[in-house]
């Protein structure tokens, strides 16, 4: 265990059949991540909640002990490579309590957070309306001033359904970096959305997120970035890599260090 990586050793946000939508089991992440470069693994299944809530997507709750008992096994078993176990929580403010245990009780080495529903649909299915988009500034921004993550998933997801670079789009945009930069959590910028493929917007082909206009903003605030794959098949851990840094670097952004409850890790 050390505490001084480069960008392409880490990749913490990591999927498996866990969450239902995702395939692979947890060791064939390890075994695939053990073919390139990564050598600090984490692992961030959906979290799942005591009431089961959006259970069609997220493991269930019963399955929660042997998802942290399994990536503690990996992590005894295997010397080359560091395994962390996490989680990715949707903010929700009736579950805070529920997540801040899982924190202090080192039940998880990390926790990061994001927003996946408006009014119970998935963001990037949501039509263009602007009432959508405040109610996912509203719920990001909340999610960040919670205390709780160690740092905040896809926070460009809007740009998927909400595809014009409009002075509402870069409204969110600030709200949600300059939130980031107050409460000194890093954003991440998501390898997934890179997957999907360029799609048509009115300042031309961009992908649905990472954004470029979000992120080249980003660069002019003091917000640490980390990149990550959002793998949920094993295949996608080295799947669009070199994209996702040149498109950091496109956007004059260098991926920042990042502390992980409590235990702070340069990314060199
Ligand atoms: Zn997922
Ligand atoms: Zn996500």
């Amino acid at each position: 265990m050390h505490n001084v990586y480069k960008s392409r050793e880490v990749n913490l946000h990591t999927h498996s059949f866990y969450c239902g939508h995702g395939s692979g089991q947890l060791e064939d992440y390890v075994a695939e991540a053990k073919k390139g470069s990564i050598t600090l693994l984490g692992f961030s299944e959906h979290a799942p909640l005591p009431n089961n809530l959006h259970s069609r997507s997220r493991m269930d709750y019963s399955e929660l002990e042997t998802y942290l008992g399994e990536c503690r096994s990996l992590q005894e078993a295997e010397d080359s490579i560091e395994i962390l176990a996490g989680f990715e929580c949707d903010n929700l403010q009736e579950w805070n309590e529920y997540y801040r245990d899982l924190k202090d009780s080192r039940k998880v080495d990390y926790l990061c957070g994001g927003v996946h529903f408006v009014d119970d649909t998935y963001v990037p299915y949501l039509n263009p309306e602007r009432r959508f988009l405040y109610d996912y500034v509203d719920d990001y921004v909340d999610m960040l001033r919670s205390g709780i993550y160690d740092y905040a998933v896809h926070p460009d997801l809007y740009c998927a359904f909400y595809r014009d670079w409009d002075k509402e789009a870069l409204q969110v945009a600030k709200a949600i970096i300059e939130s980031a930069q107050e409460h000194q959590i890093p954003l991440e910028i998501n390898g997934n959305g890179l997957r999907k493929g360029k799609v048509k917007t009115p300042q031309g082909m961009r992908y649905p997120y990472p954004r470029r206009e979000f992120w080249e903003l980003v660069s002019a605030y003091d917000v640490k970035v980390i990149a990550n794959s959002d793998s949920h098949h094993p295949y996608e851990l080295y799947q669009q890599r070199e994209e996702v840094y040149a498109f950091a670097k496109e956007c004059n952004i260098e991926l920042g260090d990042i502390t992980l409850n409590g235990r702070s890790i340069k990314i060199g």
